[in-house]
């Protein structure tokens, strides 16, 4: 998979693609992640990449010529199955989002700063918006890390267990049931009995049921959604 990511702050991506499980995967070949700086493709001298609103008011909002530039350039190289603007009014991310998603082959990712761009990049040049929750970031790189490394765990290989990623919460739409590990026993606080009998099957089932009482008192509204008749 590549994955391309329009920004102002290509600083503020490095770290959270450098570490764990998604850097493994750009170790593996499994995924490549390239940051454009859209400082690069401002069309004036002093490299600015945003300018004021029309009809005033305040903030500073992201030029198009910039973004289109760097779209044009990138669109040479590989035609993307979605180009997605991070936008606090986008389309709420959620699990089935990220599975979609982690079947791509082209992704393309622009973030907003300030006001956000100019309207005509979201009328003329994407195909998708995102939101990662009804609440407003600074700019739109902490999205893009969250929708990337979602996705990228997703990507068959990216997790030594396979299955790890497939038993985590909402895959099922359910939450995940409790984990322990050693010692059994800490401060007298014991690890269910069950845990510890090697007995697969029942193993198998009272997670199950775990799962089935979490989501029913955590997130009532997953469980009554995936358990009508
Ligand atoms: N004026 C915009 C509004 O009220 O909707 C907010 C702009 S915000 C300060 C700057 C940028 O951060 C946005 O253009 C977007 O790219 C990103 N952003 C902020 N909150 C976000 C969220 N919840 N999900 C995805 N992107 C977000």
């Amino acid at each position: 998979m590549q994955i391309d990511i329009l920004t102002l702050h290509p600083d503020l991506l490095q770290s959270p693609f450098n570490c764990s499980i998604v850097n493994r995967a750009k170790e593996k070949g499994l995924v490549q992640i390239n940051l454009h700086n859209l400082h690069d493709f401002s069309p004036n001298k002093w490299r600015k990449a945003d300018d004021y609103p029309f009809g005033g008011g305040a903030g500073m909002v992201m030029m198009i010529e910039p973004i289109d530039k760097c779209l044009t350039e990138l669109k040479k190289q590989r035609g993307y199955d979605e180009l997605i603007y991070l936008s606090p009014d986008g389309e709420l991310f959620d699990q089935k989002l990220a599975n979609e998603l982690s079947l791509k082959r082209n992704l393309c990712f622009i973030c907003g700063h300030y006001k956000g761009v100019d309207e005509r990049v979201r009328q003329h040049l994407i195909t998708r918006e995102i939101s990662i929750g009804d609440y407003v970031l600074t700019g739109g790189e902490l999205a893009a890390a969250v929708v990337v490394d979602s996705i990228v765990r997703l990507i068959p290989g990216a997790i030594s267990d396979e299955t790890s990623a497939l038993t985590d919460s909402f895959q099922d739409g359910l939450v995940s049931p409790p984990v322990y590990t050693r010692p059994a026993e800490y401060n007298g606080w014991k690890v269910p009995d069950i845990l510890l009998s090697g007995h697969r099957q029942k193993i198998d089932e009272w997670r199950h049921e775990q799962s089935l009482e979490r989501t029913k008192q955590r997130r009532p509204e997953l469980f009554n959604q995936n358990n009508q008749e």
